[in-house]
């Protein structure tokens, strides 16, 4: 199942743990922030070519736009190529990141499709404005912590309150 909403690194990170690819350095590094170039598995990237090219372009399409305007109808169609050639993947913002999260989020898609996933605005917010909340995040534990966590959360799994912090309001 693809999200057009979904940040890129939540989507390989999901599709990795389908197929049976549980090494995820390339997502994480050591301190557990993700990587803000990932360099998808290889032997995933025809799965990657056989996912509807739209809806996928529109997730690698960092501008979040959310349709493709005629003026510039493929500003993006390298970056795209890039990653179904090479599995290179660039994300939204420009710094190393910790997973940030609305957990309500995480719920509600979990209900609708039994899947939950990460959004891509959580890359660069610290804010839920459909919840009106603060953003959770996985912080400063390490690369293990990062992936457990991750799938817990994605299978609608629960968390203790010592496992993330939350942002002080804005
Ligand atoms: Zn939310």
């Amino acid at each position: 199942m693809i999200f057009q909403d979904e940040s890129f690194f939540s989507f390989l990170f999901r599709t990795q743990l389908i197929y049976g690819y549980l090494d995820f350095s390339n997502i994480f590094r050591m301190n557990g922030m993700v990587r803000t170039t990932i360099i998808a598995k290889e032997q995933l990237l025809p799965i990657y070519g056989r996912i509807n090219k739209k809806a996928l372009y529109l997730m690698i399409n960092r501008t979040q736009r959310e349709k493709i305007s005629l003026e510039q109808p493929y500003s993006h169609l390298e970056e795209f190529n890039r990653f179904l050639q090479q599995g290179v993947a660039v994300l939204t913002g420009s710094d190393f990141f910790f997973v940030r999260f609305c957990k309500e989020c995480l719920d509600e898609s979990y209900k609708l499709y039994g899947i939950s996933y990460f959004k891509k605005e959580w890359e660069i917010n610290l804010y839920c404005k459909r919840h009106k909340r603060t953003l959770s995040e996985m912080t400063g534990r390490g690369a293990k912590h990062s992936v457990e966590i991750m799938t817990r959360l994605i299978s609608g799994g629960t968390l203790h309150d010592s496992e993330f912090i939350i942002h002080p309001p804005p």
